[in-house]
């Protein structure tokens, strides 16, 4: 792309729509890519629910139209089905960038531009979803956002961390040299209702496997460790950052930390008793440990989450026990 300094007029348009901290907004008009999955759907509903316009994009390739659904019929909302691979012209004051499917480089990079585009042609103000998995296998623990992680760069994992660590340098070349208003969030895992069934996340498989009477599939020793975030936790802190005055990046994740194992027995003692485990070899590259250090987003943007694992588990439960019994109809 070609870059136009600060002063550019987009740049200027964005400036004046900025207003001081405090100040009530009116209606924003806010793009969510990949509105229509698990995070976004969550993100939709509280938009919506605070007044704002909303449109999705969204290529439904992990996303599933019932998410959004109960929306439909709103005025406020819309759902464009579109691949962000490929451009698109809209109106809009700010972008929440969540579109990424599973082998996602292409998406990530080409997507990614795409948004950031459209956010500097319009002067919107642009949020990026990174990851934790940029801190790839880390060698500091727990991770801090200064940390520049140990990231395989021709692994199997390394479409979507390297995808995502591009993502991050392209939304910082877009601020520095056009000026665009730009929010980086590194999310840790995130679980909750919604969640795709057989994405294969650790949570999701854990409670489906459960619910449908069969193990819980540990992948090596299981005393690798993960950090798990209930969901609306994370849509307080998405758009905690998207309206605060602070580019980031921020971790955004419960600190609260446990071996693959301690979650079993938590998925257990929640929803079955007699639940067992069994384990599988475990994938090339997967992080031994993994716990964000949040004292920046604690600082800064007066976040924290509330939500812990043994709370926030049941609350899924019933979302996927009625999902599961739907596939037996
Ligand atoms: P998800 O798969 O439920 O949602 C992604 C959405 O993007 C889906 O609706 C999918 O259909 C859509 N999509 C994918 N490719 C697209 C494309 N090319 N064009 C348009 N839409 C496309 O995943 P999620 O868990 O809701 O994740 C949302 C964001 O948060 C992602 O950027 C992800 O990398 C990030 N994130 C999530 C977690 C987590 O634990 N859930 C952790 C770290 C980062
Ligand atoms: N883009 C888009 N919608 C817009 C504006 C731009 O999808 O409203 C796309 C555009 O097609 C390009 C990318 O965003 O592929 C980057 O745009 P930019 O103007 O920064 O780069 P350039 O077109 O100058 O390479
Ligand atoms: N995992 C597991 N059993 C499963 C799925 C995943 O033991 O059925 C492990 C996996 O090896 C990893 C951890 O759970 O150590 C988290 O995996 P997930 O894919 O959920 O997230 P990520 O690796 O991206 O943090």
């Amino acid at each position: 792309p070609s870059f136009t300094p600060l002063s550019s007029s987009s740049a200027a348009a964005a400036a004046s729509r900025r207003l001081p901290v405090g100040v009530r907004k009116p209606p924003l008009r806010v793009v969510v890519t990949g509105g229509a999955g698990f995070v976004g759907s969550h993100l939709v509903d509280e938009l919506l629910a605070r007044g704002d316009s909303v449109i999705v994009v969204d290529n439904f390739f992990t996303g599933r139209k019932e998410n959004v659904a109960r929306h439909l019929a709103d005025p406020r909302f819309e759902l464009i089905r579109h691949d962000v691979v490929e451009p698109i012209l809209l109106e809009v004051d700010q972008i929440y960038h969540l579109a990424c499917p599973a082998s996602p480089y292409k998406t990530n990079v080409m997507g990614t531009l795409n948004m950031l585009g459209l956010a500097k042609r319009v002067g919107a103000r642009f949020l990026l979803t990174s990851t934790s998995e940029v801190y790839g296998d880390p060698l500091e623990h727990p991770q801090k956002e200064s940390y520049w992680g140990h990231v395989n760069p021709i692994g199997v994992r390394s479409c979507y961390d390297e995808g995502k660590r591009t993502a991050e340098t392209l939304t910082m070349d877009y601020h520095r040299g056009a000026g665009v208003e730009v929010r980086i969030a590194r999310i840790f895992n995130t679980y909750g209702p919604r969640m795709c069934l057989d994405d294969g996340r650790v949570v999701s498989n854990f409670v489906a496997q459960t619910l449908r009477k069969q193990p819980m599939t540990v992948y090596g020793d299981g005393k690798q460790t993960r950090s798990f975030q209930y969901v609306s936790d994370l849509v307080d802190g998405l758009i905690t950052l998207m309206e605060s005055e602070h580019i980031g990046p921020f971790n955004l994740g419960n600190p609260g930390e446990f071996t693959m194992l301690e979650l079993a027995q938590v998925v257990k003692e929640t929803i079955d008793p007699s639940a067992r485990v069994e384990f599988k070899p475990n994938t090339a590259d997967d992080p031994h440990m993994r716990k964000p250090d949040i004292s920046k987003a604690k600082s800064l943007l007066h976040w924290e989450p509330k939500i812990s694992l043994k709370q926030g588990l049941p609350r899924m439960v019933s979302d996927f026990q009625k999902r599961i019994m739907d596939e037996k109809r």
